[in-house]
């Protein structure tokens, strides 16, 4: 049998294929892809052709966003990432640091971007019916979101910041919203952003721009600073503003993917304010949390999804995506 598939050749060059449906191995299931979003590493590959240290190797089916139905008719959201089990590392509880983790649509693992895919039954997660396999998909960033915010460690009535307010900044905001924060900073430097940002539960929403901005944060912060920052821009902008505002013992969340593979900070600056910084890597455990969040209708996915395009029009997709012009941008099959 035969699938279509999308492969990223090159900087911006995502081709259609004709390949064979996946035979499932030992533990997996066949998945018939129904629904994958375009997230903003997905965005660093297409642009650069790698991200991080990775590089493209061979033609690669991106992908890491997604939701669909088993062969015996299961609806279900795919956690992407697969980690050994018994290293060191997952033993301790920690899958998302597993040493030998393969990830879909990243290094030499074909991604989500094809009509099917064979993945290991343990990372296939049943979904109620209230949920849509687009919101399926959105599952995987509300995870990102889920684990960063575990890493606050917020308490109720602390001010909190959110810097970047992309799909997982937004996601952030509202599980900030959720865990008692009662004053929330969210900056952008798109206006549609930070209007999503206001709409979703930020008390100050505030457009920043190069060198401007920051007053307005400041202010919102009352002089005192902020508790925790989450920074999901990616930029290096966003991190420096991370720990201006930031208060003494506050704590600096990099959630965000610089282009350039490189963060700095003030040594100075966050030595005096004895500054704890954490780096988030992807996430661990969440997906049923997710589930619940959503299905409860506490975290909102569904507003976040702005785009839609069928498989066959993927380089579109990816292409209106890079000029940040929605939030998330969705290919459904
Ligand atoms: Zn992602
Ligand atoms: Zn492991």
């Amino acid at each position: 049998m035969q699938m279509k598939s999308v492969r990223l050749h090159g900087v911006g060059d995502l081709q259609i294929h004709a390949e064979p449906v996946p035979v499932p191995g030992e533990g997996q299931k066949l998945v018939r892809v129904k629904a994958v979003g375009v997230c903003g590493s997905d965005l660093h590959w297409f642009s650069e052709a790698g991200i991080g240290d990775a590089q493209l190797k061979h033609p690669l089916v991106l992908g890491h966003e997604f939701a669909g139905e088993t062969e015996d008719g299961r609806r279900v959201a795919v956690e992407p990432a697969l980690s050994c089990g018994h290293c060191e590392f997952c033993l301790q509880g920690h899958p998302n640091l597993c040493a030998s983790i393969i990830f879909a649509g990243h290094g030499e693992q074909d991604g989500a971007l094809r009509e099917y895919m064979a993945w290991s039954e343990k990372n296939l997660f049943p979904m109620p019916d209230s949920l849509t396999y687009v919101d399926g998909a959105m599952l995987e960033p509300l995870g990102v979101a889920i684990h960063s915010v575990d890493l606050g460690k917020l308490k109720a009535g602390m001010t909190v910041g959110v810097f970047g307010c992309g799909p997982i900044g937004l996601l952030i905001v509202q599980m900030v919203r959720l865990m008692g924060a009662t004053n929330i900073i969210a900056t952008d430097l798109l206006p549609h952003r930070v209007e999503a940002a206001k709409s979703l539960g930020a008390y100050h929403a505030v457009l920043v721009g190069k060198g401007s901005g920051l007053e307005e944060v400041r202010a919102a912060a009352r002089g005192r600073g902020v508790d925790v920052v989450f920074e999901a821009a990616g930029e290096q902008e966003a991190v420096d503003a991370a720990f201006d505002v930031v208060r003494p013992g506050g704590k600096v969340i990099l959630v965000g993917i610089p282009g350039n593979d490189q963060t700095s900070f003030n040594a100075g600056t966050a030595r005096r304010k004895g500054l704890t910084i954490k780096m988030v890597r992807r996430m661990k455990h969440t997906y049923p949390r997710a589930i619940d969040l959503v299905s409860k209708g506490l975290v909102d996915v569904r507003s976040l999804v702005t785009h839609r395009f069928p498989l066959a029009q993927t380089a579109e997709a990816f292409r209106l995506a890079a000029r940040r012009e929605g939030l998330k941008v969705m290919i459904e099959m």
